[in-house]
């Protein structure tokens, strides 16, 4: 018989656009013992998770709770749930998440409508703005951070531009949340999918997301009750003519706003350690403060990349919406960028990340996300890069990474 080890994880410095390092305390919180899920103390802490969300969010919607399942699940559950088989749904694309709408909204039956951008950059405003008014779409869906490029999308002009045309826009906020300002309602957002494992610095498992009565309607329009649970059924008869339901129980958000209200209504069973992750990983990022927290992201983005250039690296994409979280190098002509990640792993116990599509074997990505985005992150880093780069034969300043980085951190 086969006897295995103890599972013993190395110690890492995760320098990825997720999942990035989580806090102790947010892994000591995933060992409490189990509450039963209508427990009064359980409730509590679904309720302190759904305050806390909404000034994460920076929103007064009621509806902000997490789903359970991996951030695309957060953006699989809004879609189905928001979007009725030929529905036109207009999609701006800058990267390979965009993609991921896209396939999402085409699963749910919408006519999708798509505008794409060059790699590296992203839309200017008043081109998305243009293609409402001409596209007359029901829904517009984005991506605000897309980590596969480092970009990072205004979203104020188009938000304001869909409430005036009266277009639901969904935003995968995913990578941004927790480390780039997020402003649900100033923006007018009518949707927003968050994602755990990135900047709120909890493991992956949940997908918090929000969203406003301009959502809820068409979500109460659609509305299927599960029989055996409600004693009435005011919603839903599937005979009735026009009547969509949506085509998920899982990720039907009619079912889960109703287990996340008071009525306490049955879905599944509550994430229960996930869920003490997400209220202290919340309070942890509360604690800090958003401003300080962005601010932080700022500082440590600002220093990387002052230590990058000078190392004499070249950074890929458009300089203007670089995302502060996702610092993207073109790999030097003639290495082989798996080499180099695999020796920073192996001999530094570093990992950075690749890239997908038109950009694999073209470009690192760095993370500086969350818990994993600190001064003594960023350094080892730089002083690590550069003795890989040197033991692959790429001309680097010697020494001028950190010393840069350190001179960014005296000025500020
Ligand atoms: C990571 C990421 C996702 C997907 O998240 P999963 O948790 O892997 O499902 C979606 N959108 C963006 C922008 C991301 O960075």
């Amino acid at each position: 018989m086969t006897v295995y080890s103890e599972l013993s994880p190395s110690p890492r410095t995760i320098l990825t656009p997720g999942p990035v390092e989580v806090d102790p305390r947010v892994l000591r919180a995933m060992s409490y013992p189990i509450l039963g899920q209508f427990d009064p103390e359980f409730t509590a802490i679904m309720n302190d998770a759904m305050a806390m969300l909404r000034s994460v969010f920076r929103t007064g919607n009621e509806w902000a709770y997490p789903v359970d399942g991996t951030s695309r699940s957060g953006i699989e559950a809004v879609l189905v749930s928001l979007i009725e088989p030929g529905d036109k749904v207009l999609i701006p694309i800058f990267g390979r998440f965009g993609y991921l709408l896209q396939e999402i909204a085409e699963r749910c039956g919408a006519e999708v409508v798509v505008l794409e951008k060059t790699w590296g950059q992203v839309f200017d405003p008043e081109e998305v703005i243009s293609a409402i008014r001409r596209e007359k779409p029901e829904l517009v869906a984005m991506v605000h951070g897309e980590t596969s490029t480092g970009r990072i999308q205004p979203l104020k002009d188009i938000g304001h531009a869909c409430r005036e045309n009266d277009v639901l826009l969904v935003v995968d906020a995913v990578a941004t949340i927790g480390g780039v300002p997020v402003d649900v309602d100033d923006w007018c957002l009518d949707a927003v999918i968050g994602g755990t494992q990135k900047c709120l610095s909890i493991p992956s498992g949940m997908s918090p997301i929000t969203y406003n009565e301009r959502a809820e309607r068409k979500i109460l329009k659609r509305k299927r009750v599960e029989k055996g649970i409600r004693q009435t059924a005011d919603y839903g008869d599937p005979s009735k003519e026009g009547f969509s339901p949506i085509r998920s129980n899982y990720f039907d958000l009619s079912q889960l706003q109703d287990y996340w209200s008071p009525l306490r209504l049955n879905h599944h069973t509550e994430m229960t350690s996930m869920l003490y992750a997400l209220r202290e990983g919340l309070r942890i990022v509360l604690a800090e403060g958003l401003d300080a927290r962005f601010a932080r992201h700022r500082r440590q983005e600002a220093a990387l990349v002052a230590g990058l250039s000078a190392m004499g690296l070249s950074l890929y994409g458009d300089a203007s919406c670089k995302l502060p979280v996702v610092t993207c190098i073109d790999i030097p002509e003639g290495v082989d960028g798996e080499s180099v990640r695999a020796m920073l792993l192996d001999s530094f116990g570093i990992e950075i990340a690749s890239s997908f599509g038109p950009l694999k074997g073209k470009i690192w990505r760095i993370g500086t996300m969350g818990y994993s985005c600190s001064r003594k992150n960023v350094l080892h880093l730089l002083g690590a890069l550069e003795a890989v780069l040197v033991r692959h034969r790429v001309p680097v300043n010697v020494g001028a990474g950190t010393q840069a980085a350190l001179d960014a951190y005296d000025s500020v």
